[in-house]
């Protein structure tokens, strides 16, 4: 896959967002996506330049605050041939977003969500964000955090995601792994990266992170694959409570996975049969240089 020549980059020396930016990149080859069909939608904030910066040839939307997700299930419900892949911060998915980010859950649309989890609002110098906890005072904030923190894996969890997963920004490669089996998964996945942001966050720096992240996959006994219907409750007890493990240790790796519950795009399938073979993206819409549907039909359709 050739890559692209990206003439700028304007994120902070050391900043995470180069990890998660290297190791998405490095999934997207190695799975060997036609660059084509693959989309990344991002929203507002130092993430949100991602499709701006990667080196690949694909599709981008940089979207509007907190609504990314809306535009990549619309995206994919018209092309289910498509990749998509949505970036974000904690502060636009789990802030202003958050709305979108539950009831997406109900839908199990087959993308990915990558959130980039670094407790500020960096491209607003630092206000504390939706993962920052309680009492937690940055070198942006002039008091300590009045607010409580969001757990991303257990509000997805709960939610419905069925692919939930934790890497660690500076563990390029455990993160690429993460990410190709999330785009491999049959339904939502969410993987919350844990991101240093060196310019605002002078608490989950590197050296914070790098002596606490620990791998769940060394753990022989533990197994987050639903493999019978029976067991996805005790499975996901099993993720939500790992999930608080968050001190001298914090783990990485995948936490649930549940390909036993259908896509949105098998539901849509089930109760319209051509829906697969001819999405709305394959709907002609012009012949010979002339529009085959008159807008003002539709529009006399829609009104109410
Ligand atoms: Fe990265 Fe923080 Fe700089 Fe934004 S402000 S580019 S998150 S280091």
């Amino acid at each position: 896959m050739a890559a692209l020549k990206v003439e700028w980059n304007d994120w902070c020396p050391g900043c995470g967002n180069f990890g998660i930016l290297s190791a998405e990149q490095q999934a997207i080859q190695e799975l060997g996506l036609d660059p084509k069909k693959v989309v990344l939608v991002s929203g507002i904030g130092c993430s949100g330049k991602i499709p701006h910066f990667i080196r690949l040839p694909v599709s981008g939307i940089h979207t509007l605050h907190g609504r990314a997700l809306t535009f990549a299930i619309g995206v994919k419900l018209a092309n289910p041939s498509l990749e998509v892949i949505v970036n974000g911060g904690d502060g636009d998915q789990l802030g202003i977003g958050v709305g979108h980010f539950v009831s997406a859950g109900r839908r199990n649309v087959d993308l990915t969500v990558i959130i980039h989890n670094n407790g500020v609002y960096g491209l607003t110098k630092g206000q504390a964000s939706p993962t920052l906890k309680l009492g937690i005072k940055t070198k942006s904030l002039p008091k300590p955090n009045i607010n409580s923190d969001v757990n991303p894996i257990a509000l997805a969890i709960s939610a419905g995601y069925t692919f939930v997963a934790r890497g660690y920004a500076y563990d390029v490669k455990h993160l690429k792994e993460i990410i190709k089996k999330a785009i491999k998964h049959k339904g939502l996945a969410m993987i919350d990266v844990l991101q240093p942001c060196p310019t605002y966050n002078d608490i989950h720096t590197k050296e914070y992170y790098d002596k606490r992240v620990y791998k769940l996959d060394d753990d022989p006994g533990w197994d987050p694959v639903v493999k019978k219907p029976e067991e996805a409750e005790d499975k996901m007890s099993k993720a939500i409570l790992k999930s608080t493990e968050w001190g001298d240790r914090i783990p990485i790796g995948v936490f649930y996975q549940n390909e036993l519950v259908s896509t949105y795009e098998q539901r849509i399938a089930e109760r319209s049969p051509s829906y697969l073979d001819n999405p709305p993206a394959h709907d002609v819409i012009e012949f010979e240089g002339k529009p085959t549907t008159d807008i003002e039909d539709i529009l006399k359709e829609r009104r109410v």
